[in-house]
C-alpha cells in the first residue's frame, strides 16, 4: 500500500538538514558586558538624560517604592520618548500580568495628528503614569463585572521601561500593576509588591532588634533556574496535542530515555547553542542578568539560570525569560515546550526559585557570618524561615499548584508535594544541638552558644546536596524546587515573603518581650531559636524524598500531602489564610475568593481542553491510522500466529472506540455551580479516562504499521536535532 506519510517525510528534512528552518544569529560583539542594559532605561540612562532635580525624585521615588510625583511625570515621559525613539520603538505599551499566567500588552503609537494635516511624536507623563485597558476581558474572578469593566494599570517605576525590539521595530514597554478602580488586585505583580513590603517591615523590625543602624530597606532576592525543552518545529507541528496543550497526550516509552543519564551538562547541540547565544544577546541588552546555561537530564531538556535580583524585577524578568525563549525559539526552528510534563516517563521541567533577603547595604540575611554576632542574626533568620514553612508548607504548595505541576510533583523525579527542608549536613548538626539545648551529644562540635560561638564553616556547595528535597538550604539562600516551568515566580515568592514575614514579625515580638523583662539580648535569641527550632524541626527532612516510607513518616509528622490542585484549591480562600493575607496586607478577601474562582476555573478549562484534544487525536489520527492497518493486515493473515496478531489489533481499536466514547461523555457532564464539583470531577473522572484512552493509544502505536502513524514518536520528537 502507498501512502504518503507526511510525519516520514518531515523526519527525512529534519535528518537531512537540522537547519534549514534556522535563522543564523551573528552576535554583535563578544563582550556582553559592553551591551548590557543597552535597551533598558535604567539608573545609568536615567541619570545621564534627566536634568539633576528630577533624576534625583525619580531615585528617591525608586529608593522609597512611592507613586511617580505627577509633577515629573512630564519630563520622564518626553525624555523617555526621544531615547525610544532613539531605538526604533514607534509604539509604547503598558505592560501587566494579569491573572492569565502570561504577560499583557496593548500598544499605542506614538504618532499624534495635529492641525494641517501634519503629526507629531508623542506620549505624555499621564500615559506613563496610568493607562485603562479594557479589562473585560481579563479573569477577576467576580471582582469587577463586566459592565464595570474598568481597571487601570500604573507604572512601577522599581521597574525599568525597556525595549522590546521584533523583526521590523520596537516597542516601548512600561512595566505596571494592574488593579480595579476600588484597588483590588487583578494581577500578579501588585501582591508580590505587597508581599515584598511585609516582609521587609519585619525584617526591619529584626534587624533594628540586633542593633543594625545601616540598613534602611530589605528586599526579597530570587534567582530563577529555568528547565524547558526544544523540539523541531516541523515534527511539533504534527502533534496537534503538543500545539494545543503543551504536552504530549500520548506516545508510548522510547527504547532510549534518560536512563544512560548521559545528557545531563553534555555538549550543547549546535543548533541549541545558536537559539541559545541570540537568546542570551536578548536578554543582556534587556539588563536581564543570564550566566548560567547546559543541558539538562532528559533529552532535549536544557536550563537557563539568570543572577538573582529583587524579586520583583526578577519575577518581570523571569516573564519575559519564557516570552524571549518561545520567539527566539521559533526563529531557529525550534519549538520551546515550558510545559512541567510535556513527556510521560522522562523528566519534567521545573523553575527552582532560589530566594533570600537581602538589606540596602549588600548584607545577605541568609549568609552564615564571620562573627558570633552575625551568626546570631544569621539563625535567627534561618530559623524564621523553618517556622514558616512548618506552619504554612500547605500554603507553600498551595502556590505552585495547577494542572501541568501536577503531573511533575510527586511524580518521583521531582520533588513530592509534601512540603519539607533540607538543611545539609553543617547547619543540621548546628539546629540538632540548639534543639537539644547546651547539653549536646556531638562528638564534632562544641555546644553552640548564640552570640558567642561561631558556625562551623557552612559549605555552600556540600555533597551531600539533596535534589529530592522541595526546600533547601544551598548555603546563603533557599531553593523552593517544587515551582512549575511554566509558572509566574510571583505567585509563589508572595507565599514565601508573606509566611516569612509572619514568622519574623512573631519571633521579634517575641524577642522584644524577653528584652524588655530584662533578659540579656544573646540569652534571649538563644532561648527563641532553640524553642522555634524545637517546635519545628518535625518539618526538617534529610532523606530521600521520593519514597513512599517519607510519605507514612511525614503523615506521622503531620505534614500535609496536598497531592493535586484540588487538594489545594479550597486552601486559597480558606479562613485561616485569609487572616494571614489581611494581617499582612497581602490580599484581602474579594481578592482570595476571585483567585480561587480564576484558579479553579483555569484547573478546569485547562483539563477540558487536554480531553477535546485527546478526542480529536486519537478520534481522526489514530483510528483511521490503526483500521488502516487492519485492512493490510486482514488481507496478510494467513497463519494462527498472524490471525493472533489481528485480534490483538482488533481488541485494541475496539477499545479505543469505547474509551473515546466515554471520554466525550464525560466532558459534556462536567457539574455546573461550586466550581469545586467541577474540579474534582475533572481530577477525579476525566484524567483517569484520559489516563485508559492513552494506554490504549500507547498500545497501538506498537503494533500499526509504521508507515502508517501519524504522530511523531518520542524518540523522533526528543533525539531529531
Ligand atoms: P546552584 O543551584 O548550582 O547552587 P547557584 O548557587 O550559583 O547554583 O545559584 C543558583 C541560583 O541562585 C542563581 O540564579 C543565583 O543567582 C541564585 N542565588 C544566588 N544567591 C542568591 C541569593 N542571595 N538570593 C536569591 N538567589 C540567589
Ligand atoms: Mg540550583
Amino acid at each position: 500500500m502507498s501512502t504518503i506519510n507526511v510525519r516520514r517525510k518531515t523526519l527525512v528534512t529534519v535528518a537531512a538538514d537540522p537547519n534549514s528552518s534556522a535563522v543564523t544569529f551573528t552576535s554583535k560583539t563578544a563582550d556582553l558586558s559592553s551591551i548590557y542594559g543597552n535597551h533598558c532605561f535604567n539608573e545609568a540612562v536615567q541619570h545621564q538624560r534627566l536634568p539633576e532635580k528630577v533624576f534625583e525624585s525619580l531615585q528617591e521615588t525608586i529608593r522609597s517604592s512611592k507613586q511617580l510625583d505627577p509633577g515629573i511625570a512630564e519630563t520622564v515621559a518626553k525624555v523617555m520618548l526621544d531615547w525610544a525613539i532613539e531605538h526604533g520603538a514607534t509604539h509604547f505599551t503598558h505592560w501587566f500580568q494579569p491573572m492569565t499566567g502570561s504577560t499583557a500588552e496593548k500598544h499605542d503609537c506614538f504618532v499624534m495628528p495635529v492641525n494641517g494635516g501634519k503629526s507629531i511624536a508623542r506620549f505624555s507623563g499621564s500615559e506613563l503614569i496610568r493607562g485603562e485597558p479594557d479589562a473585560s476581558s481579563f479573569p477577576s474572578g467576580g471582582i469587577r463585572a463586566t459592565f464595570e469593566a474598568r481597571g487601570y494599570t500604573a507604572w512601577d517605576p522599581s521597574s525599568p521601561a525597556f525595549i522590546l525590539r521584533h523583526k521590523n521595530g520596537s516597542t516601548l514597554v512600561i512595566p505596571t500593576i494592574f488593579v480595579s478602580w476600588t484597588g483590588e488586585a487583578l494581577d500578579m505583580r501588585t501582591p508580590l509588591l505587597r508581599s515584598m513590603a511585609a516582609l521587609e517591615k519585619h525584617a526591619l523590625k529584626v534587624l533594628k532588634l540586633f542593633d543594625n543602624k545601616k540598613s534602611t530597606r530589605v528586599f526579597s532576592t530570587v534567582g530563577a533556574e529555568q528547565e524547558y525543552f526544544l523540539i523541531d518545529r516541523r515534527l511539533a507541528a504534527l502533534r496537534p496535542d503538543l500545539l494545543v496543550t503543551g504536552r504530549t497526550l500520548f506516545g508510548a516509552k522510547p527504547p532510549k530515555g534518560q536512563e544512560l543519564e548521559d545528557n545531563y551538562f553534555g555538549s550543547i547541540p549546535e543548533r541549541v547553542i545558536g537559539f541559545m547565544t541570540e537568546l542570551e544577546y536578548e536578554l543582556v541588552l534587556l539588563g536581564i542578568p543570564v550566566r548560567t546555561r547546559h543541558n539538562e537530564v532528559a533529552p532535549a531538556q536544557f536550563e537557563l539560570a539568570p543572577f538573582f535580583e529583587p524579586a520583583n524585577l526578577a519575577s518581570d524578568h523571569q516573564m519575559l525569560i519564557m516570552q524571549l525563549l518561545r520567539t527566539i525559539a521559533t526563529r531557529h526552528g525550534f519549538h520551546c515546550l515550558l510545559h512541567e510534563k510535556p513527556f510521560a516517563g522522562i523528566n519534567g521541567s521545573g523553575k527552582h526559585n532560589n530566594w533570600s533577603m537581602m538589606t540596602d547595604d549588600g548584607e545577605n540575611l541568609l549568609e552564615p557570618g564571620d562573627t558570633p554576632h552575625e551568626n546570631a542574626q544569621f539563625l535567627f533568620f534561618a530559623t524564621a524561615v523553618l517556622r514558616a514553612v512548618h506552619l504554612h508548607g500547605d500554603l507553600l504548595r498551595m502556590g505552585v499548584s495547577g494542572a501541568s505541576n501536577d503531573h511533575r510533583l510527586g511524580a518521583n523525579e521531582a520533588p513530592p508535594a509534601i512540603m519539607s527542608i533540607f538543611l545539609g549536613g553543617a547547619l543540621e548538626e548546628v539546629f540538632q544541638q540548639l534543639a537539644q539545648g547546651a547539653a549536646t551529644s556531638s562528638k564534632k562540635l562544641s555546644p553552640i552558644e548564640i552570640g558567642v560561638s561561631s558556625l562551623p564553616p557552612i559549605s555552600r556547595h556540600s555533597a551531600d546536596r539533596n535534589r529530592t528535597s522541595p526546600f533547601a538550604f544551598t548555603g546563603n539562600k533557599f531553593e523552593f524546587r517544587a515551582v512549575g516551568a511554566s509558572q509566574n515566580i510571583a505567585r509563589s515568592t508572595t507565599i514565601l515573603n508573606m509566611i516569612v514575614a509572619e514568622s519574623l514579625d512573631y519571633m521579634a515580638e517575641k524577642l522584644e518581650q524577653a528584652l524588655k523583662t530584662g533578659k540579656e539580648f544573646n540569652i534571649a535569641v538563644h532561648e527563641i531559636v532553640s524553642d522555634t527550632i524545637r517546635k519545628h524541626n518535625a518539618v526538617i527532612y534529610n532523606g530521600n524524598c521520593y519514597t513512599e516510607d517519607w510519605k507514612a513518616e511525614a503523615k506521622k509528622r503531620a505534614l500535609p500531602n496536598l497531592v493535586t490542585t484540588v487538594d489545594c484549591l479550597p486552601l486559597i480562600n480558606a479562613e485561616e489564610s485569609i487572616k494571614l493575607y489581611e494581617k499582612y496586607n497581602v490580599f484581602s478577601k474579594s481578592e482570595a475568593d476571585s483567585r480561587h474562582e480564576i484558579y479553579s476555573e483555569n484547573y478546569i478549562k485547562t483539563i477540558s481542553i487536554e480531553a477535546s484534544s485527546a478526542i480529536e487525536v486519537a478520534g481522526t489520527m489514530i483510528l483511521p491510522a490503526a483500521l488502516n492497518y487492519k485492512t493490510t493486515l486482514i488481507k496478510a493473515a494467513t497463519t494462527a500466529l498472524q490471525k493472533g496478531l489481528l485480534n490483538e489489533l482488533d481488541a485494541s481499536i475496539d477499545a479505543l472506540i469505547g474509551q473515546l466514547k466515554t471520554l466525550k461523555e464525560a466532558i459534556t457532564k462536567i457539574p455546573e455551580g461550586e466550581v469545586i464539583n467541577a474540579a474534582e470531577y475533572c481530577c477525579y473522572k476525566i484524567l483517569p479516562t484520559m489516563q485508559l484512552l492513552r494506554e490504549t493509544v500507547d498500545k497501538l502505536e506498537e503494533l500499526v504499521d509504521d508507515e502508517l502513524w501519524p504522530l511523531p514518536t518520542y524518540t523522533e520528537l526528543l533525539f531529531s536535532r
